[in-house]
């Protein structure tokens, strides 16, 4: 079974403009060129094996199950008219609404292809990206959260009963912690440098209600690098999944951690998005879970365009068999996590067995 690559054209034609800077403009930082360098990097290598789809937009019954029909008609509209800034910093052009729909089309796509046995594992390519995008708000670059809207399809239409999101973009989702606040069918991990943009995320928010103990933030501190980030995917996101057990692995797959990048700083390199990935996918096929990346942010172009490649060879490789203990060492932001974590998820396991949480399940698995 081939793996899948999900895209389709009009992500080039969102068209956000540019910014004047004194005498010259500047290309706001989500622009057309991010599919471009992703796409060429893909053709150099072949692929990678995957198979291209090309998406379609997604039904509108599908996107009301996160955003308001109100919400959808007033970006429709504002795009119609010619474009128009929607905050300081999230711009829509004439053909803005055809390219959010088919970003929310790819991730939803996705989620068939990988319950169907389409595709072993995929990656959703669109723009614009989408899970700053609060169900009646646009912000952040995003207007519809495409991660979100696919995570409810998978619940909703597909029956699924577990899960997980695991956002590594370097901001914190904070769409998709609000959307699945209370729910205890998502278990939403989010990596993030902190204090940064949109300045939610804080350890302290593990959900609410029925959902507490289902939302994991794992702030770190600008500089922090590939020991910091991998040994916390290594030593909390992957204890998580083996405790949670979910049906579905979605990621939220944002590379402004990279150390090129110039909208954050962190110093995440092409090599750590490469062993995130892996270590994610490994816990996967221990847990017969499938797996999908949807495309968020990720600002310095040749960066980005190697990290997604390396994201794709890793998802595409077979996964090496769990070693008896991860060689990423736990770093101490990693031990504070698992000793907050225990209020809720009693033992994290260090390997693939069943957890005894009496929170790690929603009902009778399916
Ligand atoms: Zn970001």
């Amino acid at each position: 079974m081939a793996c899948a690559f999900l895209e389709h054209p009009s992500s080039l034609e969102h068209d956000t403009g540019a910014y004047s800077a004194g005498a010259s403009s500047i290309l706001h930082p989500e622009h057309s060129r991010r599919i471009t360098v992703i796409e060429r990097e893909l053709s150099a290598q072949g692929w990678l094996g995957f198979d291209r789809v090309r998406t379609p937009a997604v039904d509108r019954s599908v996107l009301r199950a996160v955003h308001p029909e109100p919400y959808i008609t007033s970006i429709e509209r504002a795009c119609r008219s010619g474009g128009t800034f929607l905050d300081d910093d999230t711009v829509v052009g004439e053909r803005s609404f055809e390219a959010a729909l088919h970003a929310v089309g790819g991730a939803v796509r996705m989620v068939d292809l990988l319950l169907d046995g389409d595709a072993s594992a995929a990656f959703s390519s669109h723009r614009p990206p989408g899970h700053h995008a609060l169900p009646s708000h646009a912000m952040g670059f995003c207007l519809f959260n495409n991660i979100a809207v696919a995570a409810r399809y998978a619940l909703d239409a597909r029956r699924l009963e577990r899960v997980m999101i695991i956002d590594w973009d370097v901001h914190h989702g904070n769409s998709t912690n609000h959307i699945f606040h209370t729910s205890r069918q998502v278990l939403f991990v989010s990596i993030h440098q902190s204090p940064l943009f949109p300045f939610t995320g804080h350890a302290s928010d593990v959900g609410q209600g029925e959902g507490a103990g289902f939302t994991v933030n794992l702030p770190v501190p600008a500089g922090a690098g590939d020991q910091v980030w991998v040994s916390l995917v290594e030593h909390v996101v992957v204890p998580l999944a083996y405790a949670f057990e979910p049906q579905l692995v979605l990621i939220s797959a944002g590379y402004d951690a990279h150390r090129d990048d110039p909208l954050a700083d962190c110093a995440v390199t092409t090599e750590g998005f490469a062993a995130m990935t892996r270590a994610i996918a490994r816990a996967c096929a221990h847990l017969a879970a499938p797996i999908g990346a949807v495309l968020e942010g990720g600002y310095a172009l040749g960066a980005l365009g190697r990290s997604v490649a390396a994201t794709l060879q890793a998802l595409s490789t077979e996964p090496a068999p769990a070693a008896a203990s991860p060689a990423v060492a736990v770093t101490p932001i990693a031990h504070q996590a698992r000793t907050r974590l225990a209020e809720f998820w009693l033992q994290l396991p260090a390997g693939p067995r069943p957890a005894r949480s009496h929170r790690s399940r929603t009902g009778p698995r399916a």
